[in-house]
């Protein structure tokens, strides 16, 4: 496992990136072409886990969460949880399992804010598939892996305090 890594580029930067990256029909062919080729498809993973290793920590799940996390990565968080905080989190904000980090998730809310794009953080994602460790989320992105990671927004936000177990 790579050395943890705070984010280093913008999340304006990322959200950048991601138009970029977009799907079309170019990098779907390029997609199949690499998949079928596993030498290239090898080097082209080590550049994605490279570049993004480097940039945010990414631990090469093979199913991105960047685009909706402030491009936060949740597995950089020890306990790997991608919906959220645990309850362990210090009022400062810091991890209770390495106490000198901040915690993913208060940093993921933060650029997501900064970024005007806090509502993402209201999406629910599916478990990891440890099949994808290693693979290259882009390629699996391009091939429409991706389609279903996350849910769509939520529509509305329940009132702070009040939910689920709250004791009404
Ligand atoms: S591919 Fe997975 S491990 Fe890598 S940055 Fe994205 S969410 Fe993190």
């Amino acid at each position: 496992m790579g050395a943890r890594v705070r984010p280093r580029l913008a999340a304006s930067a990322g959200y950048r990136l991601h138009r970029l990256l977009a799907s079309n029909a170019v990098f779907r062919g390029f997609a199949r072409w690499v998949e079928r080729r596993p030498r290239a498809y090898s080097w082209f993973a080590e550049g994605e886990r490279v570049a993004k290793e480097a940039l945010f920590g990414c631990r090469m799940c093979g199913q991105c969460a960047l685009p909706v996390t402030g491009y936060t990565c949740p597995m950089t968080c020890p306990k790997r949880l991608r919906n959220g905080p645990c309850g362990g989190v210090s009022p400062a904000g810091m991890c209770e399992v390495e106490p000198e980090l901040r915690c993913v998730w208060v940093v993921a809310f933060e650029r997501a804010e900064a970024a005007g794009r806090r509502a993402d953080l209201d999406r629910l994602h599916r478990p990891v598939d440890h099949r994808q460790r290693g693979r290259s989320s882009w390629v699996n992105y391009w091939r429409g892996r991706d389609a279903h990671l996350w849910s769509e927004p939520a529509a509305t936000r329940p009132p702070l305090g009040i939910g689920v177990g709250d004791g009404r």
